[in-house]
């Protein structure tokens, strides 16, 4: 069984105490590819200590995400097209709108979200969305750019049906963790009526546990309480969810 976290923070520092340990209970329930969404300049050379730890089994994305947006918008989206001209990456993320913290600067992440996806588009990208409590500006956004040339993950997505059709109709398949084995999360409620060809696993460790470990640090190895949820909405057995939703992310991320 090979399963596919796509969307993973594994260069954080929860886990440098542990962060073998953790990979390995990983790699030993069957997650052997992770895909790697990136925050701010920051963060880039823990992103890089981690692929060259684990260069077989860890896929790096570049982006600014949508909290990190501030005064300095115009510096860390320089960097991030540095970085994009210098090197492969296998999406441009994590990036969108995120409302839920701050509006303060809705401004200039609705500029850098539009930004980030034309470069995506230029590379031949898919892109990958953070979005949080800003669906109407996201898909604001989306409209405008839409084409053939848009393609890409709805990370961590948690709205209701209609949304998530029309977060399909955009080319986007949705990133489905932890939220969906919560006892509101809601999501489980329909998931059944989307086919699960749009459908990807992830974990967006450390962060977002699901049921049991809701509250706690997440890590990768969890995505099996994710995978079990699936199972129960789809009907299907564990390896044809991870068969499954690991093609979906080849088909997403070219590998
Ligand atoms: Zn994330």
């Amino acid at each position: 069984m090979i399963i596919t976290d796509t969307h993973t923070h594994l260069y954080s520092e929860q886990f440098d105490e542990d962060r073998n340990e953790m990979m390995q209970r990983a790699i030993d329930v069957g997650v052997s590819r992770f895909f790697i969404p990136a925050i701010d300049s920051t963060y880039l050379d823990a992103m890089l200590d981690l692929e060259k730890s684990f260069p077989k089994n860890t896929f790096l994305m570049m982006g600014l995400h949508p909290t990190h947006v501030k005064e300095n918008v115009e510096e860390e989206l320089a960097f991030v097209k540095e970085w994009l001209d210098k090197r492969n990456f296998y999406a441009v993320g994590e990036i969108g709108i995120d409302l839920y913290w701050d509006k303060t600067f809705l401004k200039e992440q609705q500029y850098a979200f539009k930004q980030q996806i034309e470069w995506a588009k230029e590379k031949n990208l898919p892109i990958i969305i953070h979005c949080r409590d800003a669906f109407d500006e996201i898909f604001e956004v989306l409209q405008e750019v839409k084409d053939d040339n848009l393609f890409g993950i709805f990370h961590c997505f948690t709205g209701n049906l209609e949304q998530a059709k029309q977060a399909i109709s955009y080319n986007m398949k949705l990133g489905i963790g932890g939220v969906v084995t919560f006892k509101n999360g809601k999501i489980d409620q329909f998931l059944n009526e989307i086919p699960i060809e749009h459908i990807v696993l992830e974990t967006d460790a450390p962060y977002l546990a699901p049921t049991p470990f809701r509250g706690k640090r997440n890590e990768s190895s969890y995505i099996i309480k994710v995978l079990d949820k699936l199972v129960d909405i789809y009907g299907l057995t564990p390896q044809e969810i991870a068969a499954i939703t690991t093609q979906n992310s080849k088909d997403v991320f070219g590998i």
